[in-house]
């Protein structure tokens, strides 16, 4: 199957029946009338005390809140939610999950109490039929999630649901997993991608402000490449030599932007933020499209 959105997204619906998809479609429009195409995000979530602290990266988040319209929903797919197959959350109030150790205890008392959607989750589950994806009762928000979402949207009163990383899968299966999602960008619905392009823990110098000399060299690619809409130079992650291997030595922080490449257009306007090296060999780099 080649990258071709409409190709693959006529194979989809062929695949689920006509009938059935446009009942569906029906169903939806009679909540949500659809209108004009939502951009889709990537944020780089750095440090979970992002989520605290207003720096440049949380303000640069919360700027673009005003540059979007205020979505119906929430779609997330973050780096700390990784699975066999992928799941949906689906339950009616996810609970705030504190995934990380070390960090002040005003970051534990944290909550985001955004509702859910299990309408949402049932209708995604339908109408993208390029994997099956299974509702999740379990999950909840992690600190991918709401570090970003409390910024965006502090009031928590827009309905958040995370999508699952299939860690088993491909770098090709989360990109047209991602165009497969873009038929949400027309129901009101921000799907954010959160993790970091550049990320390895493994040697933060943490009195370090920008990058290692590699993270340095790299980085101007990486964002010459979104510009370009080269998304083939980034399903081929694994082919960016000794540099990449540095950037990214496990996927989990780099799968979240092949969702969004995967839904936005290549001709739609790329906009990059945040775009800083912090500790040696993480990026903060967020990219709107829209
Ligand atoms: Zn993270």
């Amino acid at each position: 199957m080649g990258l071709d959105r409409r190709t693959f997204l006529g194979l989809g619906l062929a695949a689920g029946g006509m009938v059935g998809i446009g009942q569906l479609l029906n169903k939806l429009s009679d909540t949500e009338e659809d209108g004009e195409c939502m951009p889709a995000l990537f944020v780089g979530h750095g440090s979970p005390m992002n989520a605290l602290e207003d720096n440049e990266f949380s303000r640069g988040w919360r700027e673009i809140t005003g540059k979007i319209p205020k979505p119906k929903a929430i779609l997330c797919v973050s780096a700390h939610w990784l699975t066999r197959g992928t799941s949906i959350t689906a339950m009616e109030k996810p609970s705030t999950i504190h995934d990380f150790g070390g960090f002040p205890d005003e970051l534990f008392q944290v909550e985001y109490p955004a509702p859910g959607s299990p309408v949402l989750a049932e209708q995604t589950r339908n109408l993208v039929r390029y994997a099956p994806i299974n509702p999740d009762y379990q999950w909840g928000l992690d600190h991918g999630t709401w570090s970003v979402s409390r910024q965006m949207y502090p009031a928590a009163d827009i309905p958040v649901l995370q999508l699952s990383i299939d860690y088993h899968k491909p770098a090709l299966f989360h990109y047209e997993l991602g165009a497969a999602l873009s038929v949400l960008r027309k129901k009101g619905v921000l799907i954010i991608g959160s993790g970091n392009i550049i990320h390895n823990l493994g040697i933060l110098d943490f009195k370090r402000s920008g990058g290692y000399d590699w993270a340095e060299a790299l980085n101007p690619v990486i964002i010459q490449n979104l510009h370009e809409g080269n998304h083939r130079f980034f399903i081929d992650y694994e082919k960016m030599g000794k540099e990449g291997k540095l950037a990214i030595p496990t996927p989990d922080h780099f799968l979240p932007l092949l969702y969004i490449l995967g839904l936005s257009n290549k001709k739609e306007p790329t906009l990059v933020f945040n775009d800083k090296l912090i500790m040696g060999s993480i990026s903060m780099t967020s990219v709107l499209v829209s």
